[in-house]
C-alpha cells in the first residue's frame, strides 16, 4: 500500500498508526533520508543539502535504495513518500491500494509552518494544528527538545509544493484504479477512521 498527498497532509501519522495497529512495516523514505543526511560521507552530504533546500533525492539515489528494503519484506508495506514521481512508481509492482489523503496548499502551509519534531524520539507536534506541545518547545512524550525541520522553514514550503505539484500529483491519475480519495483536512482520528472503513479492514 502507499500514501500519498502534499507535505503536511498527515501520510506519515496515518502511516504510522496503520503499521502499529495491523502490524504492517512503514517505509518511510523522508525518513530513511533524514537518517541518511547525518553521515559524514559523500552521500550524506549531498543528502543533507538537497533535503535542507527543499529539493527531490535523484532517482538513481532512491530507487534502488528503496527496492533494496522492499526486497526484504515477504508480507507487504506501507509506503510513505515513496514514490514521487512517475518513473518512482514504475519501478513498484504489486501495489494493491494507494490512500491519497487530499488538502489544499493553503492548509500545507499552515501545517508545514506550524510542524515541530523531537530531536530525540522522532515525535511530531504542531504549534498552531494539532497534537500542540503542553510545554512550548517540548516533546510531550520524552521531555526533549523541539525544533523546526529546514525544510518545514517558510522559504522552502513553496519549492516543496510546486515540486509535488509537478511531479507527485500526477500519480492520483497514475493509480487512479486502486486509488482511494480521503479529505485530509480532518482531524487524525477522522482521517484514519475512513481510511479503516475504506480499506474495509
Ligand atoms: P518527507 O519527509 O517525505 O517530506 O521527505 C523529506 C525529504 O526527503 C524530501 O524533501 C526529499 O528531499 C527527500 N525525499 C523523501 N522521499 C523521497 C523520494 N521518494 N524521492 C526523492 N526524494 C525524497
Amino acid at each position: 500500500m502507499i500514501i500519498i498527498g502534499p507535505q503536511g497532509c498527515g501520510k506519515g501519522t496515518q502511516a504510522k498508526r496503520l503499521s502499529k495497529n495491523f502490524n504492517i512495516p512503514h517505509i518511510s523514505t523522508g525518513d530513511i533520508f533524514r537518517e541518511i543526511r547525518k553521515e559524514d560521507t559523500l552521500r550524506g552530504r549531498k543528502v543533507k543539502e538537497l533535503i535542507d533546500n527543499g529539493m527531490n533525492v535523484p532517482d538513481k539515489i532512491t530507487i534502488p535504495l528503496v527496492k533494496e528494503k522492499l526486497s526484504k519484506l515477504k508480507e507487504g508495506y506501507i509506503l510513505d513518500g515513496f514514490p514521487r514521481n512517475i518513473e518512482q512508481s514504475k519501478s513498484l509492482e504489486g501495489i494493491d491500494k494507494v490512500i491519497y489523503l487530499k488538502i489544499s496548499d493553503k492548509e500545507v502551509v499552515r501545517r508545514i509552518e506550524g510542524r515541530r519534531n523531537c530531536k530525540k524520539c522522532g515525535a511530531i507536534f504542531n504549534i498552531t494544528t494539532a497534537p500542540k506541545p503542553k510545554i512550548e518547545g517540548i516533546c510531550n512524550k520524552c521531555g526533549s527538545e523541539l525544533f523546526q525541520r529546514d525544510d518545514d522553514k517558510p522559504g522552502q514550503i513553496k519549492k516543496r509544493l510546486k515540486q509535488y505539484h509537478n511531479l507527485t500529483a500526477p500519480l492520483i491519475e497514475f493509480y487512479k484504479d486502486i486509488l482511494i480519495e480521503i479529505d485530509g483536512s480532518r482531524d487524525i482520528g477522522e482521517v484514519y477512521s475512513e481510511i479503516i472503513s475504506k480499506l474495509s479492514l
